[in-house]
């Protein structure tokens, strides 16, 4: 796909110290660098969707989320690069002054529509209510088996020293992809940005294939700094410095807690000295439009 930088793709090298003076080797893979919109993981993702929508000829490509879904915007601008025709099922009512998100969407040609958190989750009412021909309806987030094989050719950036991989977890998708590239010497952990969400777990395990069902991974969750997309002032403040330091840009909604979270599990003492460890990237920066002007300094 044209629109999209590949090579842009890179190791971003991190040498950061645990508890007890180790030096920990650590790899940033920058899928943020594939495009600004189209953010990283989002594309991996959607890729086999994209390529389903193109094979069999659909004219549109329909899908859900909430107003600050960089899912939505992902697709809204990857189906314009396609042309293809977009739309977005959006949950709760019309804000009087849409998000950035929001907007970006719309500009790329999404058309939205707002719908109550109870017909949300009624598919198969909303498809009724909304009817298009010839659309091919893709789940929030990108949750499912085709998302989660993209997800999984993720892999092909990661170093193949590695020993820990590390990403950001919303729905599960990206990280049932890494678990299933996963070598078997390789360990996956994913930082919940959600408060609570215990399911978690086994809805990345609906995910995989029997094979890799005995894989081990671990969800963390307590990083998600009071719930999904919040950004209290400690958050900003490690962004900051993390860019100062390591010059790191991170989003308010995942990555910054994946970050968090990573160097948290270092300053514990968690990984062995030996460990390479490689942080997804998954992108996301178009998300911290939403904050006002000067409160990050990148
Ligand atoms: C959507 C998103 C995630 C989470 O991906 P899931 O597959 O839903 O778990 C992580 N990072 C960024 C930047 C995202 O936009």
């Amino acid at each position: 796909m044209t629109f999209l930088h590949f090579e842009e793709i890179y190791n971003h090298p991190i040498a950061i110290k645990s508890a007890i003076g180790d030096v920990i080797s650590l790899n940033v893979v920058r899928l943020d660098k594939v495009h600004q919109i189209v953010s990283g993981n989002k594309w991996f993702k959607l890729k086999y969707y994209l390529e389903e929508a193109l094979q069999n000829k659909y004219s549109t490509i329909a899908t859900w989320g909430g107003a600050y879904s960089n899912h939505i915007v992902a697709t809204a601008y990857a189906a314009k690069e396609l042309n293809l025709e977009s739309i977005g099922i959006i949950r709760g009512e019309q804000p009087q002054f849409p998000s950035h998100t929001l907007q970006q969407a719309k500009e790329a040609g999404m058309q939205l529509h707002f719908v109550s958190r109870t017909d949300f989750n009624n598919k198969s009412f909303i498809q009724q209510k909304y009817p298009a021909e010839n659309c091919l309806w893709i789940d929030e987030g990108g949750y499912g088996t085709l998302g989660a094989k993209g997800a999984a050719t993720i892999a092909e950036f990661i170093p193949s020293n590695t020993t820990h991989i590390i990403c950001a977890v919303g729905t599960g998708t990206m990280m049932a992809g890494l678990i299933q590239s996963a070598q078997p010497n390789q360990q996956v952990i994913g930082v919940s940005v959600l408060k609570n969400n215990l399911s978690i777990e086994n809805e990345i395990k609906a995910l995989l294939p029997t094979k890799d069902l005995q894989k081990k991974f671990l969800v963390l969750h307590d990083y998600h700094f009071g719930g999904y997309a919040k950004h209290p002032p400690a958050l900003i403040d490690f962004m900051n410095e993390l860019y100062h330091r390591y010059q790191l840009p991170t989003d308010i909604v995942y990555t910054s807690k994946m970050m968090y979270g990573l160097l948290d599990l270092i300053r514990k003492d968690h990984f062995p000295p030996d460990a390479v460890i490689t942080a997804i990237h998954s992108g996301g920066l178009q998300g911290n439009g939403s904050l006002s002007q000067g409160i990050l300094s990148f």
